[in-house]
């Protein structure tokens, strides 16, 4: 014998994660271009595990100057050490020195 159950609508409707702030995407050096010790535009990583800098790639000779920046405040940047993509703020990118942690692991 059934039970006769009342059709429930179940929860709402699901809600998705949009976000519309503009989210630049930047080139990085990669590793083997990074030399210890220099200075290099860009930010520590936000993996806790690698903390080392993603510093940003100079834009390619022929690329037009001015005009072609954008209103974003966020950068997505993948990590050329540990491969972790991230958003970071790209106000808040600085002048910090490439270090190579002593001991790996
Ligand atoms: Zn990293």
């Amino acid at each position: 014998m059934a039970i006769k159950r009342p059709s429930k609508s179940r929860g709402g409707p699901v809600r998705k994660a949009t976000t519309t702030v503009p989210v630049r995407h930047v080139d990085v050096l990669a590793t083997p271009r990074m030399v210890p010790g220099e200075t290099y535009v860009g930010w520590l990583c936000k993996n806790r595990q690698c903390g080392r800098l993603i510093a940003i790639a100079p834009p390619p000779a022929g690329a037009k100057a001015g005009g072609g920046e954008f209103d974003a405040e966020q950068a997505a940047v993948k990590c050329p050490h540990c491969g972790d993509e991230d958003l970071y703020r790209w106000s808040a990118r600085g002048e910090l020195v490439y270090r190579i942690p002593d001991v790996a692991g």
